[in-house]
Parts: C-alpha cells; structure tokens; sequence
C-alpha cells in the first residue's frame, strides 16, 4: 500500500488496497470501488479515520479492496455492525455497503430500522436485481417475470421492493440512486451523502454482466432526475413512484435529529474496567 507523506494529499488510488478484485470483468462494482476512492480522496479523510463495513455477497467483497478499516460481516448484519461501531467510535467516518438480497432481504429488517433510527453513516446497495455470488438467483429487486433463474422458472411473480421508496417511508434523511455507468457522478453523490449528517441511504444502480447481461442496456435508459433534491416527503414519494427506477440524482435530503445513544464514544479499557469492577 503507498504511504503518504502528511502533506501529500491521498489521491484515490491510496484509498485502494493491494488486493485484485476476483469480480467478473464487466461487473459494475469495479465503478463502486472508484466511487467511493473518488469521494474519499475529494474530502481528503485519513484512512485511518474511515471503516468500510459490508455483509455478504460478490458486493460485500469490496471492503478487502479498500485500504481503509474495513469489517466483512455475516449476512444482511452489515448494518448492525455499523451501528454498533458508530455508537463506539462517533469519530469515525462510516460506510456501509452490499448488494440487494444481503440488505434488503436477510437485512431487511436492519435497514428500515437503520433509516429512522438515522445514525450518521452512509449505506451504498450495489443493486443488480440478483443473488450474484450464489450464481443467479431472484432477489428482493427482481423483477416478476424474471425467468432465468432454475429456482423460479417461469419468474417470481412477486412484485419487487423500490429501494428509494422504502427508504423514504422508513424516514431515512438522505436518498439517492447512482449508476456504475457514470462513476464520477456516484462519487459526487456520495461525498454529499458522506457530508450529509445522518443515515444516507445511496442505491447503486449495477449491472451483473454474468448474471443479467441484459443490464449491460442500462445505460441506454438511464437519466437524470432533473430535479433539485426535495425536503418534502411527499414530493420525494411522488417522484419516486412516476420514476421507472432508472433516473439518477439526489432524491431527498432532510435534517433530522442524528441519533446517538447515550454512552457513545465511550468504549474504552478504561470503561470496561469500571463496568467489570468487582
Ligand atoms: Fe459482478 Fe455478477 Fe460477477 Fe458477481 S456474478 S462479480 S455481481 S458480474
Ligand atoms: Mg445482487
């Protein structure tokens, strides 16, 4: 890994560790992987000052591709163990990330909880509509008539979740979707969900060449949303459910109180000594 001298500005390559990425070529998690490198080198943050938290699928390897502090959990848990961290270490700058089945489904639950609860951290769903570690199965963001997959041939026939619109009912203070296709603009929104105080929630927009070639179209269909960002959720919602899921931009942004549970920061020896005294 390149050391940096103090003075030297980290450039986003320094943000990357010595690891290749085993992803397929093609696969738009490399775009994820600069994205977050871009945002991190713009806001010049010490390596050292930044965890990367992620649970389990071919998204959730990217923390091992990053030279910040980084934490592989268990299944659909990124989010809880983000928490965990956040309420020990307020001072760290903390990201979240992992695909679609592993956050919005065996995660589910955290990530309604994680956008009221709205702790500051930034959660990136590399979203590409299906299980792409275990070979191609249907995910929360399938949609119904999704036939390729042996497990539900013929399609799932069940309706998909719209990520932004969960978010939004869940009260999450900060929504936003980004394409792979446009690396420079997801690093955009990134460092203002980074800077956003509160629970940012990001959709990746990111195609599974091997899984869903048929992604690789999606750039053909993607835009921007053209709108300002909106504090009013109402506005959000109407603009979410008129959208096909394929423009991009800031959605919502909205100031809400930042929790932080009482005792936070405090999680050093010393506390355990007092905790455990006899
Ligand atoms: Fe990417 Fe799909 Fe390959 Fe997984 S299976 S690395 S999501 S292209
Ligand atoms: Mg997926």
């Amino acid at each position: 890994m390149p050391q940096a001298s103090k003075n030297t500005p980290l450039k986003a390559r320094d943000y990357k560790s010595d690891y290749k990425p085993v992803w397929c070529p093609g696969c738009g998690d490399f775009a994820v992987l600069s994205a977050i490198t871009k945002a991190l080198a713009f806001q010049e943050l010490p390596r050292e000052d930044v965890a990367l938290i992620t649970g389990i699928g071919c998204s959730s390897r990217i923390a091992a591709y990053t030279s910040v502090y980084g934490f592989h959990g268990v299944h659909g848990r990124a989010l809880a163990l983000a928490g965990g961290l956040k309420a020990a270490r307020p001072d760290l700058t903390v990201l979240v990330a992992g695909g679609d089945g592993d956050g919005l489904s065996i995660g589910g639950n955290h990530f309604i909880h994680a956008c009221r609860r709205n702790m500051d951290m930034t959660y990136i769903i590399m979203d590409n509509e299906v299980y792409g570690m275990t070979k191609g199965q249907a995910s929360p963001t399938t949609d119904p008539d999704w036939e390729r997959s042996k497990l539900t041939p013929g399609g799932t026939g069940i309706r998909p979740f719209n990520p932004a619109a969960m978010a939004l009912t869940s009260g999450a203070s900060f929504i936003a979707r980004g394409f792979t296709g446009d690396p420079n603009g997801l690093a955009k929104i990134l460092v203002e969900a980074i800077e956003h105080p509160g629970f940012s929630f990001v959709q990746a927009l990111s195609p599974c060449k091997t899984f869903r070639p048929e992604q690789m179209e999606w750039k053909k269909h993607i835009r921007a949303f053209g709108d300002e960002p909106t504090d009013d959720a109402s506005l959000a919602a109407e603009r979410v459910y008129a959208d096909d899921g394929m423009s991009t931009g800031i959605i919502y942004r909205r100031s809400f109180p930042v929790y932080q549970p009482a005792g936070s920061g405090d999680a050093g020896p010393e506390r355990f000594d007092r905790e455990f005294a006899i």
